[in-house]
């Protein structure tokens, strides 16, 4: 089995209900299952900043999918609750990213993994460092070392 963190964020149309039909499509998968979910968290968007606040949250979950697989499961997703491609970094009901897959460093033209933005964003990286806090990257770097350089107030935590 595959050990995968999932990376989901909402800042539309009711996020918290958002990324929980999203949560829950993904336990509804045959070949996918949850081991735990992150707290959800309140955070001020990235890029244009006239937009609502985000609602973002990660998740762990084991597979056997290979990862292109997964990535279409996850399009189907977006695709079921509306998402629509307007502006880069705009305003979406869901977005749902492969963070890590295993210790796996993927390059394809339609699939980066490690997740580009994984390392600089606060709001994946705390999230993450609460459901895995002993995790280490491909690159052997601990998530707890990018973690501390990361400004965490931005962040709010939602039960
Ligand atoms: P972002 O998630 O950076 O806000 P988008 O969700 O709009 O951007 O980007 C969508 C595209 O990014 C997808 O079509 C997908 O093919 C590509 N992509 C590349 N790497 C990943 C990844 N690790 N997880 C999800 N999508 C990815
Ligand atoms: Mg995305």
């Amino acid at each position: 089995m595959i050990e995968v963190y999932l990376g989901l964020g909402s800042n539309l149309d009711n996020p918290f209900s958002q990324i929980q039909q999203a949560i829950q499509s993904i336990a509804l998968h045959p070949e996918i299952k949850i081991e735990s979910v992150s707290s959800f968290y309140t955070n001020p968007p990235m890029g244009p900043n006239d937009q609502p606040d985000y609602l973002n949250a990660v998740m762990k979950i084991v597979t056997e999918m290979p990862a292109l697989e997964l990535l279409d499961f996850l399009k189907i997703i977006e695709k079921k609750q509306n998402r629509k491609k307007k502006i880069k970094w705009g305003p979406r009901t869901i977005d749902l990213d492969i963070l890590l897959y295993g210790k796996l460093e993927i390059n394809l033209p339609n699939l980066i993994v490690p997740h580009e933005g994984l390392t600089q964003r606060a709001f994946v990286v705390w999230p993450l460092l609460e459901i895995a806090p002993n995790l280490r990257l491909p690159n052997k770097i601990w998530l707890k070392e990018i973690a501390q350089k990361l400004d965490c107030h931005v962040l709010t935590k939602i039960k």
